[in-house]
């Protein structure tokens, strides 16, 4: 997934005088680090802008979890040379995963890059932009030890909005065979829960109703620390804080979906009736190749008990089709458990081999069509369930956070509790209120609705 680059926020520091242009690849965490990079270099007087042709400095913050979204960012660096003006020493830079990866060599390969820092290495972001301006190159990669990292959490003061991303923990222990983000991102570590929860209490200040909990897997939050609650405790914390009125977590990994996270849906009012639980295949065999550490049947134990925790709750999913060893048999099996749980919405991949995984030494059998006949399958199955589950929404009464204005004229839009996007006949006024809203189309990404 691209992300649309970051524009448009409040800068409440020094006056700008200098412009950011940044373009995110990739997941939530991206996005996150991005608008953290956004607050730090407010500091340095850079105020964001959409047009790189404007910029002062172009970050490309990126991603390697597939082959194509690293090439995807090969091209955009290629790209970017047009922008490198004469007369004026417009600073290059690229973070996240694929400067992990490659380091110095990106340097290597292209001359007019200025700045490389890796997902450790945010902190460093000001002190090599004041470099750059005097026009040195470096690349900062060294993954830091846990210590300093719990200092070092993003918190981003001043873009004033709604519905914020709170990181809990970063990094990944889990090696999944297929998984490059263990490699680049680190260690997996959670962040203090005193720290996490002043930042809420500060968010709800400063006018943010939800806030959306971020890590690769937040379920094991705080079970490799003796002095932190488990993840459904932190819940029950930050749904004490007044002002936040919507809660929603993400990643989720299906090993570490306790019994206490599944009755949170139960007992706190403020979360939302919303998971994104990957399952990545319906396959034991594949699983087992995966070492995702669950089986089909415990998946779907899992998602029977969310089921019964909160009826109407919304389960979305990622799926990786043509994993290396996947028979027909397999692949029936990931179509079957579509059908049993019943995603609203699916994330679904062909898999990418990744430099440096156990799977990337696994034979593959598969060819691109193969792999490709598979996916449009997965696809049209998902489609017709997602429409199905939304036709049952068709009168329903939804309250919809109100967040900016819709795509046609005179209307807003916000989001259901659900998580989906509901657009609405309103005045730009509803912005930042809870409304009714009775829906009346169902599409496949959102609805569309009448305030009653
Ligand atoms: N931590 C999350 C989890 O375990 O579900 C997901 C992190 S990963 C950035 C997002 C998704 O990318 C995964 O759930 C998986 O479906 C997909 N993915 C990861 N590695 C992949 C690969 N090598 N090829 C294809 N898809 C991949
Ligand atoms: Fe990757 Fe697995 Fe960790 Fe998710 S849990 S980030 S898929 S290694």
């Amino acid at each position: 997934m691209t992300l649309k680059p970051l524009v448009a926020y409040k800068v409440p520091f020094a006056m700008p005088d200098k412009l950011l242009y940044i373009e995110t690849f990739g997941c939530q965490m991206n996005v996150n680090d991005s608008e953290r990079i956004v607050t730090m270099l407010a500091d340095l007087g850079y105020a964001p802008t959409g047009d790189p042709a404007f910029a002062d400095m172009i970050l490309l913050n990126t991603c390697s979890v597939r082959g194509g979204a690293e090439e995807k960012v090969y091209k955009r660096l290629a790209n970017l040379r047009i922008y490198k003006r004469d007369g004026k020493s417009q600073i290059i830079g690229v973070g996240g995963c694929v400067a992990q990866q490659e380091g110095e060599e990106l340097l290597k390969k292209f001359p007019y890059l200025d700045l490389v820092f890796g997902t450790h290495n945010l902190h460093l972001l000001p002190d090599m932009v004041r470099g750059a301006e005097r026009g040195e190159r470096r690349s900062e990669t060294s993954f830091i030890d846990n210590d300093q990292r719990l200092d070092l959490f993003p918190s981003i003061k001043g873009q004033t909005r709604l519905s914020r991303f709170v990181t809990v923990m970063q990094g990944c222990d889990n090696y999944c065979s297929y998984c490059i983000v263990p490699f680049v991102r680190g260690r997996e570590i959670s962040r203090r829960s005193a720290d996490i929860l002043d930042e809420v209490r500060q968010l709800a200040d400063e006018g943010v109703r939800e806030v959306v909990l971020l890590g690769q897997n937040v379920n094991s939050y705080g079970l490799k620390s003796d002095n932190e609650p488990t993840f459904a405790e932190l819940l029950r914390m930050v749904a004490e804080i007044s002002g936040i009125e919507r809660i929603r977590f993400t990643t989720s990994h299906p090993r570490d979906m306790s019994d206490e996270l599944i009755a949170c849906f139960s007992d706190i009012p403020k979360l939302c009736g919303q998971i994104h639980l990957p399952a990545q295949s319906g396959s034991d065999d594949v699983l087992k190749l995966m070492k995702r550490g669950y089986s089909r049947s415990s998946y779907l134990e899992r998602v029977q008990k969310l089921k019964e925790s909160r009826r109407d709750i919304a389960i979305t999913g990622d799926i990786i089709v043509g994993f290396p060893g996947e028979s027909d048999d397999d692949f029936e099996q990931t179509l079957s458990l579509l059908e049993e749980v019943r995603y609203i919405d699916l994330f679904s991949f062909i898999y990418s081999s990744r430099p440096g995984t156990k799977a990337a030494e696994f034979h593959e059998e598969l060819t691109r069509a193969q792999k490709i006949t598979r996916l449009d399958r997965l696809m049209e199955l998902q489609k017709r369930i997602t429409r199905e589950i939304c036709q049952t929404y068709l009168g329903s009464i939804q309250k919809v956070m109100v967040e900016g204005v819709g795509k046609r004229p005179a209307q807003v839009s916000g989001k259901a509790d659900n998580g989906r996007i509901v657009n609405f006949s309103g005045d730009s006024g509803l912005i930042g209120s809870f409304v009714d809203v009775r829906i009346t189309q169902a599409y496949q990404n959102s609805f569309l609705g009448e305030q009653i």
